[in-house]
């Protein structure tokens, strides 16, 4: 018998079981602890970022994880990290970096340990229901009882690292609704080899959705895009089409200025995107590229600096699957959960947090810093509500 039982120890939860007053327990199917979060920013963890802020996540309701970030912050992950003598550092866009993941893992195992929060691994959960005021969880090796449930088991990416669709089924089975899970902060496959011979070329590009524009690196594959203009591409567009990128920002003259009139198209338009993109740009525009550039006509340079400045992705392009998407945009509707505390309005004592809510936060920090403020806020509520046990 717990006062709180929490499913998942990965990243949201482990917080939640440092943060937990009354008994904790917390119940993870895998053998590994966080074993997603082990692997974060290449090993070496993307903890935060200076600039967290509710403008940096997508939601049906970005104003939902307002509350929870303003009651946890940077600093305050900055502090656990200097209790535990762990050095960090702070690279492009606000990014801050641990120089091991699996120090963060460990540092958060050692919390939940100093606060007396259990934690059982390799255990399956057959079900969960709720009577009276109890939450009783059926488990192949033993039922736990617990007066507030914590469902911390984030989206469904990355299968192989533990991922699982529970929390999204727990939600809907105590009559939570769902936003529409799919892959994001992914790669983007586009159809056809279109970019085969791309492959290898970055560029710092503007990518234009709606109002929003923002200036990151685009790197070109063999089967796409991806860098972090791809992977915020996959965030917020859930129709590509409605995307523009210009793939030269800082040179936007026409071409015609740029050369001299003796050089060839495909010479003037090299001095603006590389020249295997020039070939690419000029093949689709079906523009002979060996003509002068003094001889093109207006509309031909105005199809040329269209193509570079408001270059569209082709029809057919996606976004890579789970398996290979670093998170899961949408999932459980916050219009049910109360975001001054993480606890569903449907269910009285069941919080959900981290990853398997619908807030995704950008790349750069944003996931992991609203894992850890998603479930200090649950616990601190728990603490301050429940009759501790
Ligand atoms: C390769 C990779 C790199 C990333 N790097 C970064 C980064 O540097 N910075 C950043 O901000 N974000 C990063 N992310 C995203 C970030 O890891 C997640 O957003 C974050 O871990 C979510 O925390 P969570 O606790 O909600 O879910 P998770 O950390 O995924 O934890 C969920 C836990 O629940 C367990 N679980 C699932 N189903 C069950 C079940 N049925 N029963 C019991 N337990 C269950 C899982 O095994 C897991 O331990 C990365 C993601 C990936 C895949």
């Amino acid at each position: 018998m717990f006062n709180t039982i929490i499913i998942g120890a990965g990243a949201a939860g482990l917080m939640a079981g440092a943060h937990s007053h009354g008994s904790t327990l917390i119940l993870e199917h895998s053998g590994v602890i966080a074993r997603k979060l082990r692997v974060t920013g290449g090993g070496a963890c993307n903890f935060s970022n200076l600039n967290v802020s509710p403008d940096k996540y997508q939601s049906e309701n970005i104003n939902f994880c307002r509350s929870a970030l303003a009651g946890y912050s940077t600093s305050d992950f900055l502090e656990l990290m200097k209790r535990y003598k762990l050095a960090w550092e702070e690279r492009e866009n606000g990014e801050l970096f641990a120089f091991s993941a699996p120090a963060i893992a460990d540092m958060l195992i050692s919390e939940c340990r100093s606060n007396g929060t259990a934690i059982k691994t390799n255990i399956t959960i057959k079900s969960i229901d709720k009577d009276d005021d109890l939450f009783t969880v059926t488990t192949e090796t033993g039922v736990f009882q617990g007066e507030n449930l914590i469902i911390a088991t984030g989206g469904k990416s990355i299968p192989k690292l533990g991922a699982t669709e529970f929390g999204m089924r727990i939600a809907k089975q105590f009559g939570h609704t769902l936003v529409h899970a799919r892959p994001a902060l992914t790669s983007i496959t586009l159809p056809g080899g279109f970019c085969a011979e791309l492959a290898g070329i970055t560029l710092m590009v503007d990518v234009t959705l709606k109002r929003t524009t923002i200036r990151r690196n685009l790197l070109f594959t063999h089967h796409g895009l991806t860098g972090p203009a791809a992977f915020w591409i996959s965030l917020y567009a859930q129709d590509m089409h409605d995307i523009s990128i210009d793939l030269a920002p800082n040179n936007r003259e026409d071409i015609v200025h740029l050369a001299a009139g003796g050089r060839s198209i495909l010479n003037a338009t090299s001095l603006v995107v590389p020249k295997a993109l020039a070939r690419v740009i000029l093949d689709d525009l079906e523009i002979n590229s060996d003509d002068k550039v003094a001889t093109a006509t207006k509309e031909t340079r105005k199809a040329i600096h269209d193509m570079i400045h408001s270059f569209r992705i082709p029809q057919g392009a996606k976004a890579d699957g789970f398996d290979k998407a670093e998170v899961t945009a949408g999932g459980v509707s916050t219009k049910d959960i109360n975001s001054s505390t993480m606890e569903s309005k449907l269910v009285k004592g069941l919080y959900f947090v981290g990853e398997v809510l619908d807030m995704t936060g950008q790349l750069g920090g944003y996931n992991l810093h609203w894992a850890w403020a998603s479930g200090v806020k649950a616990a601190e509520s728990i603490n301050q509500y429940s009759t501790t046990l």
